[in-house]
C-alpha cells in the first residue's frame, strides 16, 4: 500500500467505527478504518442486532403461521419449518448489509484495511499482513464480547452465547436460558416461536433490570402467556454436556435449595463487556477502568494524547445507536464543532412481540429520586388499530413532572413500541410537555394515538377508556 498516514485511524469497524469514518470522510478527513473480522459492520450487524432481528421475524412469521391465522379465517395446511432456509435467509441479510458498508466507504473515500491492529504508541498502528499506519488521532472502537459464566464453558453447539444461538443446526426440546435481560428474552423468544420448551433462569428476582418494573411485570405476564417458563431469584451453578444433552444444577437466591435440570440446548446470556484483546494498550499508555472499560474524560479522550475511545468499549449502555452517535459526536468535535449527545434519552428496545421500548427515566427512579410526578397510562386494548389487527398486549406510560407537565419518561409495551417511542424522544429532545403530545394531532385510526391517550391520561381526560 502507498501512503498509510491519515488524519483519522479508527480501529473496529462495528456501527461505532464505520459511522465515525463515514462522518469523518464527509468532514474532509482522510480516514482509514481497520477491522480483523473479514467484513465491516461489527457485533451488530455480523452477529448481534441484524441476524437477531432476521430470526425474530421470521419466528414471528412462523408463529402467526402456526395457529394464529385462524380467526381471520386463514387456514393453513401442512405447515413446515425449514430451519436451513431460515437461517440462509438471515445469513443473506447480513451479507448484504456488511458489503453495503464497503460500498459506502468506497463512495465516501473511506480507506478499509482488513486485519487486527494494535498500538505502538506515538500515532502509530501495527495492522497484521500490512503495513504500519500513522494517524494524528486514532480512534479506538472495539466493542465487546460475551461476558463467560465461570464453570460453564460455551462450545456453540449445545452451550451457546448469542452467536450460536442464532444458527442452531435443529430446534431444541427445551432450551435453557441463563439471563432474563435483552438477549436471553429475545434468542428465547425465536426458539419457542420455533417450537422449543424455554425455561428463562434469571439470577434477580426480576426481568430487565434497569427497565421501568411495571412494565417489566407486564412484559413478564406477555412472555409466560406465549409459553416462556421463568425461574427468577435463581442461579445456574453448573452445565456439563452429556451426550446430547445438557445437565444443570439451578440454585434457588433466597433459600439456597438446589435442582437439577436437564435441556438440548443452553443460551448463556448474561452480559457482554469490553473488548481491548490484543490492542496494545499499555505500548500507548491506555488505561482502563476498575470495570474493564477504556478510561475517558470529556470528548472520549482516553489517557494517551491524540487516542479517543467510542461504543460498547466504553462506558454507557451498549447499543449500536449510542456507539453510532458517539462516532458522529467524536469526529465532528475533532472537526472544531460543537455536536451534542444527550445520554440521558437513548432509547431502549427489546425486538420481542410485543415489543418493549423505554426512553428517559422510570418511575422507579423518580420514586428514589423523591421527584413529584403525574403518570399518563392507555392500554393498548383499548387503541382501535391494535385492536383491528389483534396487537392488544401492552400498555404506553407517560411520565410527566407534577408541576411544569415536562415528559420524564416513556415506557411502552406494544407490537411496534420501538417506533412509537420516538415521538416521546422527539417530544422530550425539545423539553416538551405531555399537554404538547395531548395537543398533537394523531392520525386514526393509528398505534401513535395510545400515545396520545397516554398523554391526556396524564392530565385525567383520556378520550376513550
Ligand atoms: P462492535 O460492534 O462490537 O464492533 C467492534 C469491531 O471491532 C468488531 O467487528 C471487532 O472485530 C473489531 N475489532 C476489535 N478489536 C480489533 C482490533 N484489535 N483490530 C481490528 N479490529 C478489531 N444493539 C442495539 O442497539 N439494538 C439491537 O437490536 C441489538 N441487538 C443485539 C443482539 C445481539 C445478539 C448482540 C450480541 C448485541 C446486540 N446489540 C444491539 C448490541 C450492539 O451489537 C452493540 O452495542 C454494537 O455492536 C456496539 O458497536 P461497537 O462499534 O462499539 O462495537
Ligand atoms: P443484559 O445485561 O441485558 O442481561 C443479562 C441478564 O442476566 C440480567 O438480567 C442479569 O441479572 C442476568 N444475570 C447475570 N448473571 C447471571 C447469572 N449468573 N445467572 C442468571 N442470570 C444472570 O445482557 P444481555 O442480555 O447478555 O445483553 C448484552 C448487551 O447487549 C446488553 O447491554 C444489551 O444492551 C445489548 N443488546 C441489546 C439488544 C437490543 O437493543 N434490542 C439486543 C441484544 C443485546
Amino acid at each position: 500500500m502507498s501512503d498509510m498516514n491519515f488524519d483519522i485511524a479508527i480501529i473496529g469497524g462495528g456501527p461505532g467505527g464505520y459511522v465515525a469514518a463515514i462522518r469523518a470522510a464527509q468532514l474532509g478527513f482522510n480516514t482509514v478504518c481497520i477491522e480483523k473480522r473479514g467484513a465491516l459492520g461489527g457485533t451488530c450487524l455480523n452477529v448481534g442486532c441484524i441476524p437477531s432481528k432476521a430470526l425474530l421475524h421470521s419466528s414471528h412469521l412462523y408463529d402467526e403461521a402456526n395457529g394464529h391465522l385462524e380467526e381471520h379465517g386463514i387456514g393453513i395446511k401442512g405447515l413446515s419449518l425449514d430451519l436451513s432456509a431460515m437461517l440462509a435467509r438471515k445469513d443473506k441479510v447480513v451479507d448484504d448489509l456488511t458489503k453495503g458498508i464497503e460500498f459506502l466507504f468506497k463512495k465516501n473515500k473511506v480507506t478499509y484495511i482488513k486485519g487486527a491492529a494494535s498500538l505502538l504508541g506515538g500515532g502509530k498502528i501495527a495492522v497484521e499482513g500490512s503495513d504500519e499506519v500513522s494517524a494524528k488521532h486514532i480512534i479506538l472502537a472495539t466493542g465487546s464480547e460475551v461476558t463467560p459464566l465461570p464453570g460453564i464453558e460455551i462450545d456453540e453447539k449445545r452451550i451457546v452465547s448469542s452467536t450460536g444461538a442464532l444458527e442452531l443446526k435443529e430446534v431444541p426440546k427445551e432450551l435453557v436460558v441463563i439471563g432474563g435481560g435483552v438477549i436471553g428474552l429475545e434468542l428465547g423468544s425465536v426458539w419457542s416461536r420455533l417450537g422449543a420448551n424455554v425455561t428463562v433462569v434469571e439470577f434477580l428476582d426480576r426481568i430487565i433490570p434497569g427497565t421501568d418494573s411495571e412494565i417489566a411485570k407486564t412484559f413478564q405476564r406477555s412472555l409466560k402467556k406465549q409459553g416462556l417458563k421463568f425461574k427468577l431469584s435463581t442461579k445456574v451453578t453448573a452445565a456439563k454436556t452429556k451426550g446430547k444433552k445438557v445437565n444443570l444444577t439451578v440454585e434457588s437466591v433466597k433459600k439456597g435449595t438446589s435442582e437439577e435440570m436437564s435441556a438440548d440446548a443452553v443460551l448463556v446470556a448474561i452480559g457482554r463487556r469490553p473488548y481491548v484483546e490484543g490492542l496494545g494498550l499499555d505500548a500507548a499508555g491506555v488505561e482502563l477502568t476498575e470495570r474493564g472499560q477504556i478510561k475517558i474524560s470529556e470528548g472520549y479522550k482516553t489517557t494517551a494524547a491524540g487516542v479517543y475511545a467510542i461504543g460498547d468499549v466504553v462506558e454507557g449502555p451498549m447499543l449500536a445507536h449510542k456507539a453510532e452517535e458517539e462516532g458522529v459526536v467524536l469526529v465532528e468535535l475533532l472537526a472544531g464543532q460543537k455536536p451534542h449527545l444527550n445520554y440521558g434519552l437513548i432509547p431502549g428496545i427489546i425486538y420481542t412481540n410485543p415489543e418493549v421500548a423505554t426512553v428517559g427515566q422510570t418511575e422507579d427512579e423518580l420514586k428514589e429520586a423523591g421527584v413529584d410526578y403525574r403518570v399518563g397510562k392507555f392500554p393498548m386494548q383499548a387503541n382501535s388499530r391494535a385492536r383491528t389487527s389483534g396487537a392488544t398486549d401492552g400498555m404506553v406510560k407517560i411520565i410527566a413532572d407534577a408541576k411544569t407537565d415536562r415528559v420524564l419518561g416513556c415506557h411502552i409495551i406494544a407490537s411496534d413500541a420501538g417506533a412509537l417511542i420516538h415521538e416521546a424522544i422527539a417530544v422530550m429532545e425539545f423539553g416538551g410537555s405531555a399537554e404538547d403530545i395531548a395537543r398533537t394531532c394523531h392520525g386514526h385510526p393509528t398505534s401513535s394515538e395510545a400515545v396520545k391517550e397516554a398523554a391526556l391520561a396524564v392530565d385525567g381526560r383520556p378520550i376513550h377508556i
